[in-house]
């Protein structure tokens, strides 16, 4: 077994403390890799605080995890010491059902097995994630990262990145789409930077007046203070796609209104209550709901490979691991530009 050091969560209350565990030795099939760097997701704090239910502890959250591979198993392929590798949101799948064939593997049948909060496939060891030292995963769910980007800044492209990618290609954005993004926080930041990338329109619907001008050199060409009614009514019936990415709870209808015909709302933020939907705002203009979780292991590296290409990365805040409730505290009041990153030496 490999001692590694963390922060664990024990309850849904009281802050993150250091907790000691062990990973598994490393299989033919795995890589080791060593942290250096872990993007601090809404989703860790939703799962810390059992907002969603069902929480297991001790839990170290964490699934925007970037380091370097310091050892590799006797059969594996992609990888070897040194290489810098990242460990997105799943860590194991089934492999063989007819999504996981498709890579599609966060949609396994089974169940894809995330890399925190949750039993690994054994079904008695629970999964722990990358507010560690190192972690031990099967190479068919680790990503080649490429030695070009800030390594720091591209952690959250492993969540926030391929969240946000991976609906907006499925909906085929693309050059005069109109595009709004809904919540600038980790997810919305990298939601603003790929539509604008893929050439949309982007406007940008936020609560915080003084995000206007960094929203704009995130790439959006509008901006659009979802509290002002006047500015909501400007816009009524104006977009083709709009990115939900809000993470508290909030109501559906404000944002479907500004939906043309046969728009989209695309809903990747996951708040802790269930939303209402009328359905007249359905029927009007013909709009659907998109749910979308994460992505697959070959988009998500076809992700990586285009952020390497297009010099696109997170806009990040570094912290050290002994920070982390204060930057939990900070997240709920909307006060991230825009992600937090954990640097692991500090827990060396
Ligand atoms: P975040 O950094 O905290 O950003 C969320 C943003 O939502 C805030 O910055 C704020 O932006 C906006 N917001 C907050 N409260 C609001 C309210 N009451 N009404 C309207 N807007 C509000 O969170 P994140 O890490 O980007 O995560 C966002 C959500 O996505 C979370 O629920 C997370 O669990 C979920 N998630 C889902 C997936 C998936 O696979 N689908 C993956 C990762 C995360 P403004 O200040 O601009 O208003
Ligand atoms: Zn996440
Ligand atoms: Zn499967």
């Amino acid at each position: 077994m490999i001692a590694t050091k963390a922060y664990a969560a024990y309850d849904p209350t009281t802050p993150l403390t250091p907790f000691d565990f062990d990973r598994r030795d490393v299989g033919a099939h795995d890589v080791q890799v060593e942290i250096l760097y872990c993007g601090v997701c809404h989703s860790d704090l939703h799962q810390a605080r059992d907002e969603w239910g069902g929480s297991i502890y001790p839990m170290v959250p964490g699934h925007e995890i970037v380091g370097k591979v310091i050892k590799v198993g006797g059969h594996v392929k992609k990888f070897k010491e040194g290489d810098l590798a990242g460990v997105g949101v799943m860590v194991d799948s089934c492999r063989v059902c007819k999504h996981c064939e498709q890579s599609l593997e966060q949609y396994c049948v089974e169940g894809m097995t995330g890399t925190y909060n949750t039993m690994e496939r054994d079904g008695k060891t629970i999964a722990q994630g990358g507010y560690s030292t190192q972690i031990v995963v099967d190479e068919r769910y680790v990503f080649s990262i490429s030695p070009k980007l800030d390594l720091k800044a591209v952690a959250p492209l492993l969540c926030a990145g391929i969240t946000t990618y991976s609906p907006l290609r499925y909906l085929k954005v693309s050059k005069g789409t109109k595009v709004a993004v809904a919540g600038l926080g980790g997810l919305g930041h990298m939601g603003v930077k790929f539509a604008a990338s893929f050439g949309a329109e982007v406007t940008m619907l936020s609560t915080s007046p003084g995000k206007e001008a960094d929203a704009r050199k995130l790439g959006a060409h509008n901006f659009l203070l979802t509290t002002d009614a006047a500015q909501l009514k400007q816009y009524k019936g104006y977009f083709d796609v709009i990115l939900n990415t809000v993470a508290a709870n909030h109501s559906y209808e404000t944002y479907l209104k500004l939906l043309g015909l046969n728009g989209t709302m695309i809903v990747v933020g996951i708040p802790p209550k269930a939303s209402e939907v009328p359905a007249g705002k359905l029927l009007d203009n013909r709009r659907s709901i998109l749910g979308s979780m994460i992505g697959g292991m070959d988009e998500t590296q076809e992700m990586l490979d285009y952020c390497a290409e297009h010099n696109i990365v997170a806009d990040i805040e570094l912290i050290k691991m002994q920070d982390i409730n204060e930057a939990y505290e900070r997240m709920l009041k909307n006060d991230v530009k825009y992600r937090f990153v954990i640097d692991l030496a500090s827990l060396k």
